[in-house]
């Protein structure tokens, strides 16, 4: 008998338990592009503050990102930790977005490039790295890019679908190579794993109620 595609049957399970995720959690591609950025390294929390700060301060916006001052657009970001560091990688994401012509519709980034050229020309652009460009690519602009992070590579490799000590390239390909080249299955599947890491497969793991019991070999 055939085996059963891995990938597959794990997205299977976690969708059946936790449901759809309704990702990503911003109104606009741009806000999705800024909260990229602004949840590297700090809880999604912290983010909604800073974003709100920028809503309420009408800096929610590439244009006005790039008048504010670096001291203004710091204080704005502050609850996201890193905030002169996280000010000067917005600032390059929006002279980026204006430099391609896109300022005032950062969606329309989209139409300049297929997926290799966008995710090249995003990580050449100050502070954007592999993960960020990924969740931009595929949350804010709507490519097939799968995202990958701390929580997938703590889970897989439980779940003995990898070895630990890949570099991300590696992982993603591996996850491109199990699955149907689908935004929507993409989008999806990272979150549900977003929320495995959170609820069952932290660092002390949850084993007894996990969606992945059965198909775990590692489970304790
Ligand atoms: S069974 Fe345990 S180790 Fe395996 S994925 Fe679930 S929580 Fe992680």
């Amino acid at each position: 008998m055939k085996r059963r595609n891995p990938w597959l049957a794990i997205y299977e399970r976690l969708l059946a338990r936790y449901g759809p995720q309704h990702w990503w959690p911003g109104e606009t591609p741009f806000e999705v592009m800024v909260g990229a950025v602004l949840t590297q390294n700090t809880a999604w929390g912290n983010v909604e503050k800073a974003i709100a700060n920028l809503k309420q301060a009408g800096a929610l916006d590439c244009r006005a990102i790039l008048e504010r001052s670096d001291a203004d657009l710091a204080e704005l970001i502050r609850p996201a930790g890193y905030f002169n560091v996280k000010t000067r990688r917005l600032k390059a994401l929006c002279g980026f977005l204006a430099a391609r012509g896109v300022a005032e519709a950062p969606e329309a980034l989209a139409g300049q490039g297929n997926l290799g050229q966008l995710r090249t020309a995003l990580l050449a652009v100050h502070g954007i790295g592999e993960e960020t460009a990924d969740s931009i690519l595929l949350y804010a602009l709507g490519r097939p890019s799968f995202v990958v992070d701390a929580y997938t590579r703590r889970a897989y490799t439980r779940l003995g679908l990898l070895e630990g000590g890949e570099p991300y390239a590696e992982i993603k390909r591996r996850f491109e190579a199990g699955l149907a080249r689908d935004v929507a299955l993409y989008n999806e599947y990272h979150a549900l794993i977003v929320r495995l890491g959170k609820e069952h497969c932290r660092p002390r793991p949850r084993c007894a109620d996990c969606p992945l019991l059965a198909l775990c070999p590692n489970a304790s």
